[in-house]
């Protein structure tokens, strides 16, 4: 391994450690793990992704022990859980730049839709409503490229 391979594998492991410590989480191999693999994703991903992927890093950990992650990770704000009515949650690290998703009905492949307007409706909403909008989810469903 060349060194700054092993500068950046070291920063990274500090980083997602600071991360657990600030929302009060001592880090263990399957939450940094799991934090990792979040971090890494371009897409939402589900539990069974998050396990294939431990996997292949030599961390033990169970379904159940991912779920009880994920959902620590949900309930401390590091994870926002997303329904694309497929018969079970993905999961997306939560401090990504404002994006949303397209997803395929026939595949179910999930891209990222990096363009959103929503800045002029969500000001709207706030003057004529005077509700204050924290987040905002919007799916977009249709045909990949591949499927159409
Ligand atoms: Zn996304
Ligand atoms: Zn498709
Ligand atoms: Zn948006």
């Amino acid at each position: 391994m060349q060194l700054s391979c092993i500068i950046l594998h070291v920063m990274d492991i500090h980083t997602c450690s600071q991360e657990l410590h600030y929302v009060g989480l001592k880090s263990t191999p399957a939450r940094l793990g799991i934090l990792e693999a979040l971090k890494l994703s371009r897409r939402p991903i589900d539990v069974s992704s998050l396990i294939v992927f431990l996997k292949k890093k030599k961390i033990q950990a169970d379904r159940v022990t991912v779920f009880r992650i994920i959902n620590i990770f949900t309930k401390k704000g590091i994870v926002i859980p997303i329904q694309f009515n497929e018969g079970k949650l993905r999961y997306e690290y939560a401090s990504r730049p404002d994006h949303h998703h397209f997803i395929c009905t026939s595949c179910g492949i999930v891209e990222d839709v990096l363009d959103c307007t929503m800045g002029e409706i969500i000001k709207n909403i706030s003057k004529k409503k005077g509700l204050l909008v924290k987040r905002h989810a919007l799916e977009f469903f249709g045909l990949c490229a591949n499927c159409q």
